[in-house]
């Protein structure tokens, strides 16, 4: 075995466990600080998720740490090898706001199991959940947390990591690849952008309206896997936006800002980019609220679809399928596309590139340990979550063995003859 042994891994795992068990009331009330997130949210969609990947790491561990055995060639016989799994030493998670404690955790969950050290460098937006972070490493050895923002960031990017694992938008994205370049550290980044959505009338429109609306509002529509926009027959669109509203009262009432169970968005910036977006959405400054706002978007020239949402703004277009699926194609590669319609599925799942599909629902691709998690193109490189995080955080060292006698390599090294011409 090459690193920590399986017991000091499950150590660290455990200790990461207790360090949520312990201070589970208190990250909580942070994510509600930082976000207004319910604390029904912060289990589901935070810490629900870390403890998951936690618990699918401890089962799974024995199996993934051993040697793989590898077929070879007759030709190579006698001889034997092996992958061996290899910790790729330290690595830098740099993480973001919108699930603060999931997005820094869930990836070291991986970096843990795999045996390796890691840094984590939790979003400055999002502090008091950053500061809870800081007390990781009480619980969990070989773990260190650097709080801070920009400078404090790019200060960790000149250091020797041998692994960066970023989450985060494309811009910043960018930067931390061409840092990595310099160190030649491969990186993994999770990125966001537009995850487009298609809904149609070969479906319920109740049942379908309930989905995306969870999924587009939830957090506040702040999150990186949300349906940014709708497209729908354009004899559609007023049916499909009574439906969203309806499905909106129903979950986060009247007016959602009384309810206990709508976030905020995160800060001043953020809040005045959306309403820049969408002037007329129902909003309150002090309170950092905006709305649930569906609005019916003539075309693909609303500003609404110049950027990533990244709030509670959900443009429905008309247009038709065929238009729908050259659109798409026409853009950056999603992390996410949202098919609603029987045929659309398999049209959307043979002609389009995306991080992932998700038929009939959207989100839950996010939050299973048995699901890869990542984008493609603009939208990333690379995934995690389960095995996944294991593959991201190892390296598969290939070990190949053979005995000196019988010296059968002769048969193919100089000084050639014809017979061992016709061998090689
Ligand atoms: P961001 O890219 O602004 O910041 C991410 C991290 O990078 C933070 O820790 C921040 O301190 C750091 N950072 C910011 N500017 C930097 C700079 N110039 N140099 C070095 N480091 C810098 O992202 P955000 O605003 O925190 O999060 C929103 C974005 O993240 C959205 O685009 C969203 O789609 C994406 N996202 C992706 C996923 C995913 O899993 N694919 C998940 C959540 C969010």
């Amino acid at each position: 075995m090459i690193g920590p042994s399986i017991t000091v891994r499950r150590q660290r795992l455990e200790g990461l466990q207790k360090f949520l068990i312990d201070h589970h009331q208190i990250i909580k009330d942070a994510l509600y600080s930082d976000l207004r997130k319910s604390p029904q949210e912060a289990d589901l969609t935070e810490i629900g998720v870390v403890l998951s990947e936690i618990g699918c790491a401890l089962k799974n561990l024995d199996n993934w740490m051993r040697p793989r055995r590898l077929r070879l060639p007759l030709s190579y016989l006698p001889a034997s090898a092996s992958l061996v799994p290899e910790p790729l030493g330290s690595v830098l998670i740099i993480s973001p706001w919108n699930y603060p404690l999931q997005l820094a955790l869930a990836p070291l969950v991986g970096a843990l199991a795999a045996g390796n050290t890691a840094t984590i460098k939790p979003s400055e937006l999002a502090p008091a959940t950053a500061e809870i972070l800081s007390l990781v490493p009480h619980y969990v050895p070989g773990v260190s947390v650097v709080l801070g923002g920009v400078e404090e960031t790019t200060a960790l990017l000149t250091q020797d990591f041998d692994h960066i694992f970023f989450t985060g938008g494309g811009a910043v994205g960018r930067i931390v690849m061409e840092a990595a370049a310099k160190n030649l550290t491969p990186v993994t980044l999770e990125l966001g952008g537009k995850s487009p959505t298609w809904l149609d009338s070969s479906v319920n429109l109740g049942a379908a309206a309930r989905r995306i609306a969870w999924a587009k509002f939830i957090n506040a529509g702040q999150t990186c896997v949300a349906p940014d926009y709708l497209m729908c027959p354009p004899s559609m669109v007023d049916d499909v936006v009574a439906a969203i509203n309806n499905a909106v009262h129903a979950m986060w009432g009247k007016n959602p800002q009384d309810s206990h169970d709508y976030g905020r968005i995160i800060n001043d910036r953020h809040f005045e980019r959306l309403l820049a977006l969408k002037p007329d959405a129902i909003s309150d400054r002090n309170d950092l609220y905006v709305a649930p706002t569906v609005f019916a978007a003539e075309n693909t020239t609303h500003d609404s679809m110049s950027e990533e949402i990244f709030g509670p703004l959900l443009p429905v277009i008309g247009m038709e399928l065929a238009e729908a699926i050259e659109y798409v194609k026409s853009g950056p590669k999603p992390l996410a596309i949202y098919v609603f319609g029987r045929e659309a599925k398999k049209h959307f799942v043979e002609q389009t590139s995306s991080g992932a599909v998700g038929s009939g629902v959207a989100l839950l691709q996010a939050g299973a340990t048995g699901i890869p998690f990542g984008g493609i193109g603009a939208s990333g490189m690379g995934a995690y979550h389960g095995k996944s995080s294991w593959n991201t955080f190892t390296h598969m060292k290939p070990v190949i063995s053979k005995p000196l006698f019988p010296d059968t390599l002769r048969m193919i090294q100089p000084p050639y003859s014809p017979l061992k011409t016709a061998i090689i």
